[in-house]
């Protein structure tokens, strides 16, 4: 398969596209704002003006928007990528969305005769312009074998978890770990420069140890430099958080360490911090101690 419909050309998709083109996919790509979809054209792939235009010529669909009522919109509406995929095109849908709207967006592409898969990505905007992705999937196993191609191309670790929708909640407890991850790797930084130790020194020992993880590597020297230029929104994450919350009430299952992280990511945005890295957290830990 070779003729891919792009929509969502952002921090993550941007790259993703950009990463199809130059493995040899012909990539039509829609952004609602154009300077994104110029952005592919210099790269190679080529412009679209409207969905339609984007995806109804297009073998495989990929879409790469922030939230569910964006996908609610742009997949099922009624100018949407459904209502112009063609016969037997595969969709693949790596936003980060509630796993309910995954389940209505399968059930509607399958009636239009559309495979559909949940395939929400982890590893940041790096892990984007790199093609070495976490990719969890949801969705039946021949839709899955289908989009290998593609899969390849943008992905390093990629698993099918489960039937559509499974993706999705795999990827609400990718946000939880990650969440968690740096809001105790901040409290931490926190206690070390109260302490008037030298941290980046702190930091390089305690990623050897157990307490080592990908959350410390990537982002101890930013919370350090007070450098918190997106990367992931903090407004993503904290949207993905409501997805974890909800999804656990729904199943009866207590995050209590959860609901605490959720609060502080929640007051972060209120605070007015949305638009910055999610390691920008930091700043709300550092409040709590009048650091800030
Ligand atoms: P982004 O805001 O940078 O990109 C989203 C793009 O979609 C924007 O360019 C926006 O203009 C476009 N868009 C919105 N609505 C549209 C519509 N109706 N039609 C066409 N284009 C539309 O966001 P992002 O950081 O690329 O994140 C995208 C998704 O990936 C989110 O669900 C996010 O949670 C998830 N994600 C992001 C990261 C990250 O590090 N940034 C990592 C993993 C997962």
């Amino acid at each position: 398969m070779t003729k891919v419909g792009f929509v969502g050309l952002g921090i993550m998709g941007g790259p993703m596209a950009a990463n199809l083109v130059d493995a040899g996919y012909e990539v039509t790509g829609y952004n609602r704002s154009s300077a994104k979809v110029e952005k592919l054209v210099a790269a190679g792939g080529k412009g679209a003006s409207t969905i339609a235009e984007a995806v109804s010529d297009a073998e495989v669909i990929v879409t790469m928007l922030p939230d569910s009522p964006d996908v609610e919109s742009a997949v099922l509406g009624d100018d949407g990528v459904l209502a112009h995929a063609p016969d037997g095109a595969l969709l693949i849908d790596c936003s980060t969305i509630r796993p309910e709207v995954s389940r209505a967006v399968a059930e509607q592409a399958a009636k239009q005769g559309v495979r559909a898969l949940d395939a929400p990505v982890s590893g940041g905007e790096q892990g984007a312009i790199d093609g070495a992705l976490s990719i969890m999937v949801g969705g039946e196993p021949d839709a899955f074998e289908a989009a290998s191609g593609v899969f390849d191309v943008v992905g390093k670790t990629v698993v099918h978890v489960g039937p559509a929708g499974s993706g999705q909640t795999v990827k609400a407890a990718n946000q939880l770990i990650v969440a968690g991850n740096i809001a105790l790797v901040s409290e931490a930084l926190m206690f070390l420069e109260a302490q008037g130790v030298d941290t980046e020194s702190a930091f390089q020992v305690l990623g050897g140890g157990l307490a080592g993880s990908k959350v410390l590597d990537a982002k101890n020297k930013g919370m350090r430099e007070r450098s918190f230029k997106p990367g992931f929104r903090i407004e993503l994450h904290h949207k993905d958080l409501g997805i974890l919350q909800s999804a656990a009430r729904e199943s009866g299952v207590a995050t209590p360490v959860g609901s605490l992280v959720a609060q502080l990511m929640a007051a972060a945005v209120a605070q007015g911090d949305g638009s910055l890295d999610h390691s920008g957290l930091f700043r709300q830990i550092a409040r709590l101690s009048g650091k800030e």
